[in-house]
């Protein structure tokens, strides 16, 4: 690889982050392993990190093309990229289109059942709190983003729902929510971070309804492995090219 990776600046759940030659510039190496409820959870699939850095790249390639700038600059091999390096925000950002999972929990609202219009929620990023729900006072407080920064995040986060929801509808999949993160550059601008595959996203086959996301590995539904490679084959074949 022409991009040299120099020292690892941070070991995830899910990836690596190396520093390289450039200041600004990182190497991210997709991992193999998935974990759930706070890495209680564990296991892996050999190929995984693959599927996930492939699902991640073709989404921020249309997603640039639609106008939403991520990190992501280019791709080194199968397990890593090129990212810009950020300073990150530490929220997650939740967009929902149906109900599910905590929200469902929460809320009592029976899983699946469409949202009148799409909800965007933010979580802090703090493993030892378990990442809680907090409110939009929260975020001011903890000086994590400012009134102008919150709006911008969540416009950002409702125009990228629009077209996630296109992509993974022409594959016949509904996209019922998903999380992303944010980090600021050396410019001071917000860019969409991270990644965003079926680890971030839940995916139901428009047909039968079937789950093709990190549920099936939380919930020991099996296939995990074929649904992660199915979501992957489809966005490929249809956006891969685009
Ligand atoms: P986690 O920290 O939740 O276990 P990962 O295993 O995915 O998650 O680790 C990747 C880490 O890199 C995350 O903490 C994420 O916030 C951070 N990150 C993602 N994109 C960038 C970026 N462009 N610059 C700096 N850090 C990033
Ligand atoms: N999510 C994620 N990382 C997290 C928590 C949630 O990627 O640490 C994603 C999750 O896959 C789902 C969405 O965010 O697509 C909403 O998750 P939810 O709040 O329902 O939490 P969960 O039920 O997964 O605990």
């Amino acid at each position: 690889m022409t991009e040299t990776k120099k020292d690892l600046l941070y070991e995830g759940k899910a990836k690596k982050v190396y520093a390289t030659t450039k200041p600004d510039q990182l190497i991210q190496e997709f991992k193999d392993s998935l974990t759930a409820f706070n890495a209680q959870k564990k296991g892996s699939f050999k190929g995984k990190g693959t599927v996930n850095l492939k699902i991640t790249t073709c989404i921020f390639n249309y997603l640039a093309k639609m106008g939403v700038n991520s990190h992501y600059l280019k791709t080194i091999d199968d397990q890593n990229i090129l990212v810009e390096k950020l300073n990150m925000i530490p929220l997650e950002v939740v967009v929902r289109n149906f109900a599910a999972g905590s929200m469902s929990t929460r809320l009592g609202i029976t899983e699946g059942t469409l949202l009148s219009k799409p909800i965007v929620e933010f979580y802090l990023k703090k493993d030892e709190l378990g990442d809680p729900l907090i409110t939009d006072d929260h975020v001011v407080m903890l000086k994590v983003a400012t009134v102008a920064e919150i709006d911008h995040l969540k416009s950002c986060a409702l125009k990228i729902n629009i077209a996630l929801k296109k992509m993974f509808s022409d594959i016949g999949i509904d996209l019922i929510d998903f999380k992303i993160e944010f980090g600021k550059n050396k410019k001071g601008e917000i860019v969409l971070a991270d990644e965003i595959s079926p680890d971030s996203c839940r995916l139901w086959d428009k047909a039968t309804g079937e789950k093709l996301d990190k549920d099936r590995f939380r919930r020991d539904l099996g296939k995990v492995e074929e649904s992660y490679h199915l979501v992957c084959d489809k966005i490929l074949k249809v956006w891969g090219k685009h």
